[in-house]
């Protein structure tokens, strides 16, 4: 999932405007980027039947990852802080229903919450899509609907509000 989690950074930015949208942005992957340095690097696996992002996925590591986010914000702007340990903690609330396996509570627990979808999340869907892809859709229409709403408040343009929400759907219908 790429464009759900942009959406989220959109919404959480339409809800606290003062939220740096780069900072939103990045952090709304942050597992995800953790995901990245630690399968290259061997520690974490997403090979078939030995399927392992406990580290960068799970319920623990993604708390532990806003908590330090949040608290290196604080001081600064708690509001601020909030909205970016919320981009964090969107990222395993979104991945619940369309993640490839359960994410764990904890690394190596064993056992975890999520993969909702499992079993029909890349099955055959309406229009040729998966239920995983109009799962996303969802998510980008509600993320993206609430920017577009809340553009003139936050002081951004609507022209330009519709074009981050285009490249969001563009991104869901190009890689989605
Ligand atoms: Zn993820």
């Amino acid at each position: 999932m790429y464009a759900g989690h942009l959406a989220a950074g959109l919404a959480i930015k339409a809800v606290v405007p003062r939220a740096p949208t780069a900072a939103l942005t990045v952090l709304v992957f942050l597992p995800h980027f953790l995901w990245l340095g630690l399968s290259v690097g061997g520690v974490e696996t997403v090979t078939p039947g030995a399927w392992f992002d406990g580290w960068s996925h799970s319920f623990a590591s993604v708390i532990v990852q806003a908590v330090l986010v949040g608290a290196l914000w604080w001081l600064r702007d708690a509001r601020v802080a909030i909205a970016l340990t919320s981009a964090v903690l969107s990222h395993i609330v979104l991945d619940l229903p369309v993640h490839p396996a359960a994410l764990e509570w904890y690394p190596h627990a064993g056992s975890g919450f999520g993969n909702l979808l499992h079993g029909w999340a890349d099955e055959g869907g309406a229009l040729a899509k998966t239920p995983g892809w109009w799962v996303e859709a969802a998510i980008v229409l509600c993320g993206s609907g609430l920017y577009i709403a809340m553009a003139r408040r936050i002081g951004v343009r609507s022209p330009a509000a519709a074009a981050v929400t285009v490249l969001v759907a563009s991104l869901h219908i190009a890689f989605g």
